[in-house]
């Protein structure tokens, strides 16, 4: 791939990793300004912020796990492996990398994974 296109992939990873940063901090502040407002002091409105402190919790662990897939990209650009595939290393084709800059495989050992899980799905 050439240094342009990784640039603009490391661009577009850059901007997903401020924004989810941002949207991170953002979810941060307003739970603790309803915990400070006292809206949530009387029981009914204890469940709801069990509820949306789940629902929230849920989201924040979403969140942070884009974060490290978004990371690793930006260290495999950086380290030179952004087109090997990290189990059998051979190349990454790059139209798969740039719909998908985060993945680390290439599309045979994708599929090879794919079906080791639905077999695991399917036994279960
Ligand atoms: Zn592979």
């Amino acid at each position: 791939m050439n240094t342009r296109k990784l640039e603009s992939i490391r661009k577009t990873l850059e901007s997903r990793i401020s924004q989810l940063q941002a949207g991170i901090a953002t979810q941060n502040r307003t739970l603790t300004e309803e915990d400070l407002s006292g809206r949530h002091a009387d029981l009914a409105d204890s469940a709801q912020f069990e509820n949306d402190h789940q629902l929230w919790a849920g989201l924040n662990h979403r969140a942070h796990l884009s974060l490290s897939e978004l990371r690793i990209a930006l260290k495999r650009i950086d380290q030179g492996e952004f087109d090997e595939c990290c189990d059998c290393g051979s190349k990454i084709e790059e139209r798969r990398l740039l719909a998908n800059p985060t993945t680390k495989l290439c599309i045979v050992c994708q599929e090879d994974l794919e079906r080791e899980t639905s077999s695991l799905r399917f036994r279960a």
